[in-house]
């Protein structure tokens, strides 16, 4: 299934806090765009800690 993670790329620094956080290590910054990219949806715990680090408010877990 897809579209767990939803990341506005207009919002996104691409600071790198998000990636830090994410415990299942599904979430990366683009080479190049500097934009962060999820992985492998399936393994995400929903638990939203990445919405929670996220200081732009870029990311939704639906
Ligand atoms: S909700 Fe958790 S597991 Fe899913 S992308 Fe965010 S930090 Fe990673
Ligand atoms: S924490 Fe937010 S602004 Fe920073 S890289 Fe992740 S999505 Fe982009």
């Amino acid at each position: 299934m897809s579209g767990i993670v939803i990341i506005d790329e207009k919002l996104c620094t691409g600071c790198g806090k998000c990636v830090k956080m994410c415990p299942k290590k599904i979430l990366y910054l683009e080479p190049g765009t500097n934009k962060c990219k999820v992985t492998d949806e399936t393994k995400c715990d929903r638990l939203g800690g990445c919405v929670w680090a996220c200081p732009a408010g870029a990311i939704r877990i639906q």
